[in-house]
């Protein structure tokens, strides 16, 4: 069985700066995410395989910048919070704000206890009670 890994921060103080830091990464991601859809303006893919490649790459680099983004610790994949403590969940690779953890790792460990277990697509040889540790 896997671990799960949950970082909290309790003072207060850091509790702010962990937030705020947050907030700059956000930012930086919404404006950089705005340049790339501002470059892609002025391009014509269907007339020019410049502007094709070009097109391209911006969506290539806005896909990357989401999924980073979406990754990290800074926001949960579920309920999008950004002020929570966060757990990691080994087997999906993904942060959780510990209230959407602890909900689905109590759903699938009841469902579990019931008797039922699923093989998803994405995980065709783990059993779902598996994959919320
Ligand atoms: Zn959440």
């Amino acid at each position: 069985m896997r671990k799960k890994r949950t970082i909290s921060v309790r003072h207060p103080q850091l509790v702010r700066f962990r937030n705020a830091l947050r907030e700059v990464i956000s930012t930086a991601k919404r404006v950089e995410t705005r340049k790339l859809l501002d470059e892609g303006k002025g391009l014509r893919p269907t007339e020019s395989e410049a502007d094709g490649k070009r097109v391209w790459e911006l969506s290539d680099k806005q896909s990357k910048l989401a999924y980073a983004w979406d990754s990290s610790i800074c926001v949960c994949v579920l309920c999008g919070s950004r002020t929570c403590d966060m757990t990691f969940n080994s087997h999906m690779k993904e942060w959780f704000c510990v209230k959407c953890y602890e909900k689905y790792h109590r759903f699938y460990e009841r469902k579990a206890k019931e008797g039922e277990l699923w093989y998803g697509e994405d995980f065709p040889h783990t059993p779902s009670s598996e994959w919320w540790p």
